[in-house]
């Protein structure tokens, strides 16, 4: 079976032949790719194509695809049953190994995505200040839950309208968005609000990545502390990947709560949320904000993040990739100096290749102005003729991770000259 056969036959089982909308490559000309395997900074489609692959599952894959350590431990959990929907000694001991080492983290409760970590805690920051309003910034994701699926209204700082189909505006009416990097905005909204939490992504990748401004994640604490607000950051996509634990010790700030996804499972589906205990505590069965989850904590997830964050730090795997961001970063920038149609941001283990002329990309709709044909074109030509997979949206962070190596980032560097040099 090729990937064009399986798309037609998926088409008709699966709403757009796919289980998460991105994967269709509606962005950049429709025709999906089906993969069937994936190993260190590998992955194979079901052509037997070795693609060099610099989304990693979204990001999950610090330490590469399938990594023996994390096998090995899964293999070997996986024997003694995959789920109990009883307490378990490792949901303790990766509840211990997180709460040391994320400053700021007194207390963790355990899910299965993303989605349910956002989704919960601002259901717990509403329960814990009795307030029901919260801010989020434009071009920030935090999963597809109903009242976080929302786009700015008609002005700065009003409440949001539903940016999906099915959410009525009853689950939005609580919602302000307001443009990243904006703080008069910010406190514009929490003037036109009851505002229990501001929710963001304190690096954002879900609108590729724009980098924090200097003082706005001090700036939103300050605003969270004035008005009787927690601040929750949103770290499923940046959490040990900016900094070896979160955004907030990069930047300094610490919020009341941290949401966790992706790399703390490893490539299983895990998500965390917790923060304060004052706060935590106010969670079902210790308190009245009810969450639960038949899957959440189950060994086989629990083993595979704790071993992948063994693994992290004692292979030095954040700065591994942070070595290798700064050699893509320093490659790049000299490759597009002097030319205005490309922008290149980093933090950490993520990045981007904006193709845009803007002088500054600071929210969503800078990224908005960008050439999007021609980043179609760039990803096609990538994918096709350099055998290298990027995010296929413009809209989106590449990651890197541990098992790359120099010759990968000079792939990535020589595949985008000679993208650039066949334009012409
Ligand atoms: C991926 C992501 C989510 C959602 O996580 P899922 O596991 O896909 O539900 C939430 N927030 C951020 C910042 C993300 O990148």
């Amino acid at each position: 079976m090729n990937s064009e056969t399986l798309a037609n036959s998926s088409r008709n089982l699966i709403p757009g032949g796919v289980n998460s909308p991105v994967r269709a490559f509606n962005a950049v000309g429709g025709q999906p790719m089906f993969f069937n395997k994936a190993v260190g900074p590998y992955i194979y489609n079901v052509e037997g194509e070795e693609i060099l692959d610099f989304v990693l599952s979204w990001g999950p894959g610090v330490l590469g695809h399938a990594h023996e350590r994390i096998v090995k431990a899964v293999q070997d959990e996986v024997a003694g049953g995959f789920c109990y929907g009883m307490a378990s000694p490792l949901e303790c001991e990766l509840a211990q190994y997180v709460c040391d080492r994320v400053a700021g983290m007194e207390m963790v409760r355990f899910v299965s995505s993303g989605t349910e970590a956002t989704m919960s805690a601002i259901r717990l920051a509403r329960g814990f200040t009795g307030k029901s309003d919260f801010v989020k910034f434009e071009g920030c994701y935090h999963g597809h839950s109903d009242g976080l699926l929302v786009k700015a209204g008609s002005g700065v700082a009003t409440f949001g309208e539903a940016s999906s189909a099915g959410v009525p505006e009853g689950y939005t009416k609580h919602t302000i968005s307001v443009p990243y990097n904006d703080l008069d905005a910010t406190r514009q909204a929490f003037k036109n609000g009851n505002i229990a939490a501001v929710i963001i992504e304190p690096v954002s990748g879900n609108m590729g990545v724009v980098p924090v401004k200097e003082g706005f994640l001090q700036g939103l604490k300050d605003l969270c502390v004035e008005f009787g607000a927690l601040l929750i950051f949103d770290e499923v996509m940046c959490g040990f990947r900016v900094s070896p634990t979160t955004a907030a010790a990069k930047y300094g700030v610490t919020p009341d709560l941290f949401c966790f996804g992706k790399v703390i499972g490893g490539g299983m589906p895990v998500g965390a949320f917790g923060g304060r205990k004052d706060v935590m505590e106010k969670l079902a069965p210790s308190g009245p904000v009810y969450q639960a989850g038949t899957l959440s904590g189950n060994p086989v997830a629990m083993r595979a993040g704790i071993e992948t964050l063994k693994e992290y730090y004692e292979s030095d795997c954040f700065g591994k990739m942070d070595s290798l961001g700064a050699l893509l970063e320093d490659k790049v920038t000299k490759l597009i100096a002097g030319r205005d149609d490309l922008k290149f941001t980093r933090t950490g283990s993520m990045f981007t290749l904006f193709f845009n002329s803007e002088d500054k990309i600071e929210n969503v709709e800078d990224v908005g102005k960008c050439d999007f044909d021609r980043f179609g074109r760039f990803f096609n030509y990538m994918l096709r003729e350099k055998k290298i997979l990027l995010p296929p949206s413009q809209y989106e962070a590449n990651f890197l991770a541990s098992v790359h190596t120099e010759g990968h980032i000079n792939q990535y560097v020589e595949g985008l000259e000679a993208f650039l040099i066949q334009e012409n």
